[in-house]
């Protein structure tokens, strides 16, 4: 998937991920919607979350988005993991990411 930014993202040898392992990479999303918001991205080019059909795979998402929630400092307080799947879900890029947003007290319902 030439044309998937988070395929060109993940294959960059010079990317400069938070996180990297053999089933995911964690960076920093480009247009954070708190003082923290990373995204844990797949390696894998998968277009949603329905399609995360390896129960590691998705094991691996929460456990990396726990992981560098409590690197980044914003475990103790809380955080919020955010999925948008298709296109009434918000999803914006066709490659399955969990958001991790923390550092401010987010609200509830979202828009
Ligand atoms: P979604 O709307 O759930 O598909 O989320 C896509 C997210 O990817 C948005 O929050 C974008 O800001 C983020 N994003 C898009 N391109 C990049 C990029 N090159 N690097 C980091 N984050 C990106
Ligand atoms: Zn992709």
């Amino acid at each position: 998937m030439a044309e998937c930014i988070f395929c060109r993202l993940a294959a960059d040898p010079d990317f400069k991920a938070i996180y990297s392992d053999d089933d995911v990479i964690a960076f920093d999303d480009i247009n954070p919607q708190a003082p923290t918001h990373f995204l844990v991205v797949t390696r894998q080019h998968l277009a949603t979350l329905a399609e995360v059909t390896n129960d590691h795979l998705l094991g691996s998402l929460f456990e990396v988005a726990n992981r560098v929630a409590r690197e980044r400092g914003i475990f103790e307080k809380g955080y919020r993991l955010v999925v948008n799947s298709g296109t009434d879900g918000g999803q914006t890029v066709a490659h399955v990411h969990v958001h991790v947003l923390g550092g401010r007290k987010l609200s509830w319902p979202p828009g």
